[in-house]
């Protein structure tokens, strides 16, 4: 290649796609393949969605609404604060990116743990600034360390919460002090993308913080819980002056106008993100329960999935049977590996094959 790209780029590796229901289907021979590798929702989407779509549809030849008034209407008025601290965007995932854009100048830094959602470090890189990334302390983030990890550098920290992919949440007070404990002129983004399913008393709401720390900026997403992930809708709520700089930078027409009249039918439907977290929570202790009978350890999880880690083997079971999960690396373990938590039918079908299969290699 005769043109050089940016020497930046030359650090990042593309996102990890999983393999496909289609791929996996052709290479075992199956027909029923259970995806449960990117933490979609295995209840599908609020029927109102649909509705609205459809009706949508009717203007497609019109670009959408550049200010996204109709959601931020609703997320006002569902969470009770101004309009001018939302800003919604295609996917949370362009939050982010918006975020490092804004903020991050050359060799400038960003604080976040050593095992969350990989799209922090990667935008930090793009824009020229270092990851530091912290370790872990049984798969939870080590707030003390990374506050510790904080330099005249920095310009921003992630807490991931509840985090992806180990699943635990940084328990209220340490979290309150840690938010207390960061510099006013450091960003502290808090990724709230599973926000719904915490359901723990140790689980901190930090949306009634934002007035008290302006520095401080929430993250939250249709993909996971509002079963949304196809049409690509996330917020952010954030102090104004803050929203303002993300405005400069976003694209005018971010979120398409179906996308925009879905998030607003989903978000009226709020029996449906009930019901979702509520079986969630039950799916959640039922297989995290039975796995531990079969030697089957996880991470406590506030989420929709589990982390799940094992001495047995267990990964490749699941594939051929078509149960797709994301296989991850946890030292002092033969296998580890994410499973979004599905229905029951689900579970019980994996929970089969996987005794099964160990019962058979006992014989
Ligand atoms: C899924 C996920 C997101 C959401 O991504 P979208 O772009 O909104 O689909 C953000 N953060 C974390 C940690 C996630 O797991």
């Amino acid at each position: 290649m005769y043109v050089k790209a940016r020497t930046e780029l030359e650090r990042i590796t593309p996102y990890a796609l999983g393999q496909t229901i289609e791929e996996i289907k052709e290479q075992y021979g199956i027909t029923t393949v259970r995806k449960l590798s990117d933490n979609e929702n295995g209840y599908g989407t609020s029927p109102r969605v649909r509705e609205a779509i459809m009706q949508a549809s009717a203007h497609l030849a019109f670009y959408p609404d550049g200010m996204t008034s109709g959601i931020v209407e609703k997320l006002s008025a569902h969470y009770q604060l101004d309009q001018k601290h939302f800003l919604v965007t295609n996917g949370s995932e362009e939050i982010i990116r918006l975020l490092t854009r804004a903020y991050i100048d050359k060799n400038d830094e960003a604080v976040m743990a050593e095992v969350t959602f990989p799209r922090y470090k990667t935008n930090v890189l793009i824009e020229g600034g270092r990851a530091v990334t912290v370790p872990m302390v049984d798969g939870k983030h080590d707030l003390q360390k990374m506050q510790e990890a904080i330099s005249e550098k920095t310009k921003m920290v992630f807490v991931c919460n509840p985090n992806n992919p180990t699943g635990t949440i940084v328990a209220k007070q340490e979290l309150l002090s840690f938010i207390d404990s960061v510099p006013g002129n450091v960003l502290i983004i808090m990724d709230e993308a599973y926000f719904e399913y915490a359901d723990s008393e140790e689980y901190l709401d930090t949306m009634p913080l934002l007035d008290q720390y302006k520095n401080l900026v929430i993250l939250r997403t249709f993909s996971k819980i509002y079963g949304l992930a196809s049409l690509r809708v996330g917020y952010g709520i954030m102090h104004e002056d803050i929203a303002k700089e993300l405005h400069k930078v976003r694209d005018v027409f971010n979120v398409n106008q179906l996308a925009q009249a879905a998030a607003v039918a989903a978000l009226e439907d709020q029996a449906f993100v009930q019901d979702c977290s509520v079986k969630n929570s039950a799916e959640r202790c039922f297989l995290s329960g039975k796995f531990k009978e079969l030697e089957i350890d996880s991470f406590p999880s506030q989420s929709n999935f589990l982390y799940a880690f094992t001495n047995r083997p267990v990964i490749q079971t699941l594939t051929e049977n078509g149960v797709l999960v994301r296989q991850m690396q946890l030292p002092g373990y033969k296998e580890a590996f994410r499973i979004t938590l599905g229905t029951r039918e689900d579970h019980e079908f994996i929970l089969q094959i996987v005794s099964q299969q160990f019962h058979e290699r006992a014989v």
